[in-house]
């Protein structure tokens, strides 16, 4: 089963418009969004492409002055994590891209090239925050920590791993694994990271910043939500995947990456007035289930099936009940911090 995934081709007129798989088959390359394989993928397409957004949109100004009275402690968490974000955030294009490469369905690679469109806006952001808070030295040097920083490097370890492999071998079981470290990345990794700026928001510190992190977050919310399905899809027209063997590599991978994500949430956040890493770590096991779920499989952490930090609620926690209204969430840059603290009723 180690066949290798060969790049689909642009057009195949003789072959039919609905694909017949979503790697290794057939289709034409014509898009037809009413007679597609899987019905379900419109509805998300439409749901993700609703969602857009550019930088510029977000008035860093408030967040200027704010960024010198905050503390050294939260100065050097913000700036870890915006490197820890623009780390694991940059690799999502391409990756969007290299799926998109390899399915031989047009209605992912339509898919993904707004996924890879969005993840690409999502990079750019971190510099355009990270512009407004620090000097060039500071922006460089948060984005060098992806590369030099021991604790990221030892957190990324696996990640980097199993994306390259996909890149390098690119076969249905390298697919399949690059999807659960999507899935990871995009439903856990980022979690620790946005629950520091909207613990920030929350006592009325640096709301810009957090009005572009809830922007990213609902993304990624999103794409989390499509990795899940790829996945799903993916297993059941390749069911020879679809044993204990596999799904205990993905509970593994699961469990692994909650451990590197509680190193990593203590290293930065220790310090940090206002989360406490009990609750810190309980979310991210809300989200390792609910990442789980999403995608098929069982919950591995009991008690952890609601979110322990219910104040997360008023940013976005999940999409849920949320209705993307764009411009609901637009206008909040311009709402006064003190209304959003309503969250107790949330
Ligand atoms: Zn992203
Ligand atoms: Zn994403």
């Amino acid at each position: 089963m180690t066949t290798m995934l060969t790049k689909a081709k642009v057009l195949e007129p003789m072959e039919p418009n609905r694909a017949t798989k979503l790697f290794g088959g057939e289709a034409s390359g014509i898009l037809n969004w009413n007679d597609i394989k899987y019905p379900h993928f419109y509805e998300i397409r439409e749901e993700i492409r609703a969602q857009f957004w550019i930088a510029a949109e977000v008035d860093m100004t408030p967040d200027v002055k704010q960024f010198a009275t905050l503390t050294a402690a939260e100065q050097d968490a913000y700036l870890k994590i915006i490197g820890l974000l623009a780390t694991l955030d940059a690799p999502q294009t391409d990756l969007a891209a290299k799926l998109a490469d390899f399915t031989t369905d047009p209605s992912v690679k339509s898919i993904m090239a707004t996924v890879a469109d969005q993840e690409s806006e999502h990079n750019h952001s971190y510099a355009y925050v990270l512009s407004s808070v620090t000097d060039l030295n500071g922006q460089i040097e948060a984005f060098e920590m992806g590369r030099r920083d021991p604790v990221l490097l030892k957190r990324n370890e696996r990640i980097v791993e199993i994306y390259n492999e996909f890149a390098e071998t690119p076969t249905i079981e390298t697919a399949l694994k690059a999807m659960v470290y999507t899935s990871l990345l995009e439903g856990m990794y980022f979690y620790s990271a946005f629950a520091y700026f909207y613990n920030l928001a929350r006592h009325n510190k640096m709301v810009a910043t957090s009005t572009m992190i809830s922007f990213i977050n609902r993304d990624e919310l999103q794409h989390a939500r499509f990795i899940s399905e790829l996945f799903r899809a993916t297993l059941a027209e390749n069911p020879e995947y679809n044993n204990e063997q596999f799904i205990e590599w993905v509970y593994d991978q699961y469990r692994h990456n909650v451990e590197m994500e509680k190193e990593w949430a203590t290293y930065v956040l220790s310090d940090v007035e206002g989360i406490e890493m009990e609750d810190m770590i309980g979310y991210i096991k809300y989200r390792a289930n609910k990442m789980l779920r999403m995608m098929g499989l069982s919950e591995i952490y009991e008690d952890y099936y609601d979110n322990p930090m219910k104040w997360i609620r008023a940013y976005v926690d999940n999409f849920d009940g949320v209705k993307t209204d764009f411009f609901e969430q637009k206008s909040r840059q311009y709402t006064k911090t003190s209304d959003l603290n309503g969250f107790d009723d949330l």
